[in-house]
């Protein structure tokens, strides 16, 4: 009998593999369709409440395999609308997954990774490099802990959701697809791909990879900066690819899926934040088709080094955006009280 802790979770198989599982424990291929039923349609995680499988399959089913190999072990209000998860997984690393509630509105932002690779130097999440990717099934693995905050404040249920949380969503290309695969298919969650955007560092290569999958999920870019120089000094991955790079792969990806692309801008005091700046990034934009821009002063994250931007200087970029037609957006500082700066409660929690 394999131990229960090392067994693979049965959350992010797809329904051949579930029928497979099934057979394995002895029940019929059909009941792989029912299982998929309980795990993503119905999204019950508790092998006592499947009701129409058997009761011997079941219990064979939960020696052979696990369900939740995840748990909440904090959980922070902020008081307006947001709820951030501290989630460890089963070898101790600790994740982190937030609920924004705005109105009819239900966002989840979710992890792809322990830690990060990336380094980026106003972020919280990467200072202690990459410890591993999720697995698809750890990913999705955060819709049920969130999904359960929402099921106990009325049976509601998402309407969105980000990839914006720890990681880098693209560098764990496999895991992130296995999960999206299963939050969009038909016989999985039923989360239309439009409701879902994928906030990268800008890796070309993968962007143009995301493009060919035959998804229609919404892109959002981290460029924060408009020269090379200066991209460089905030985020180390950019030797190797640059702005010309990633604004082709832009490109390339509005045009293989129609979907607008959204290019995201952390305003670093007196890093990033001048006019002069401003002006660069509209200049960048200009022939872009339908490209928006979210503005997000930057959360301090101590010892980086790096501080906020004054509100004047955030007002006067986001002025020279608008005068320039650019479709601009300042993201409000949702959850600064919780510590919603990327990775900022998992380095709280592990201390
Ligand atoms: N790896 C993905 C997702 C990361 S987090 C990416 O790079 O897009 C989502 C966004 O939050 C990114 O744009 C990231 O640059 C930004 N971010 C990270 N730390 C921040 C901070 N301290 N203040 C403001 N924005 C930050």
């Amino acid at each position: 009998m394999p131990d229960v802790s090392t067994a693979p979770s049965l959350i992010g198989m797809k329904p051949e593999q579930l029928a497979a599982a099934v057979v394995a424990a002895g029940g019929k291929a059909f009941a792989g369709r029912q299982l998929a039923q309980w795990l993503y349609e119905k999204r019950v995680a508790d092998f006592n409440a499947m009701t129409n499988l058997g009761k011997e399959l079941r219990a064979r089913l939960a020696h052979s395999h696990t369900l939740l190999t995840s748990r909440v072990i904090a959980r922070e209000e902020s008081g307006e609308g947001t709820t951030k998860f501290g989630i460890r997984l089963h070898d101790g690393l600790v994740i982190e997954a937030v609920l924004m509630r705005e109105g009819e509105r239900l966002t989840a932002c979710i992890s792809t990774q322990a830690g990060c690779a990336m380094g980026c130097r106003f972020c919280a999440s990467g200072k202690q490099g990459l410890k591993r990717h999720l697995t698809a099934g750890e990913i999705l693995e955060q819709f049920y802990h969130v999904g359960a905050v929402l099921r106990d404040e009325g049976d509601s249920w998402l309407t969105n959701v980000v990839v914006m949380g720890m990681g880098e969503p693209l560098h764990n290309f496999d895991g992130l697809m296995g999960a999206l695969g299963v939050l969009n298919a038909e016989w999985g969650f039923r989360f239309g791909a439009r409701r879902v955007t994928v906030s990268t560092v800008g890796l070309p290569d993968r962007i143009r990879q995301l493009a060919q999958q035959g998804y229609q999920f919404n892109l959002a870019i981290s460029l924060h900066a408009t020269t090379d120089e200066q991209r460089t000094a905030l985020i180390p991955t950019n030797v190797g690819t640059g702005l010309r790079a990633i604004m082709d792969a832009a490109r390339y990806y509005f045009e293989n899926t129609r979907r607008e692309v959204t290019f995201e801008y952390t305003l670093v005091g007196g890093s990033n934040d001048t006019p002069e700046d401003a002006h660069r990034l509209a200049a960048l934009l200009h022939d872009f088709p339908r490209a928006n821009v979210n503005l997000i002063p930057m959360n301090p994250v101590e010892g980086s080094g790096l501080h906020e931007p004054t509100g004047e200087a955030v007002d006067e970029f986001t002025s020279i955006l608008q005068d320039a037609d650019v479709n601009v957006h300042v993201r409000r500082k949702r959850g600064r009280r919780v510590q919603a700066a990327c990775g900022q409660l998992r380095l709280r929690l592990e201390a």
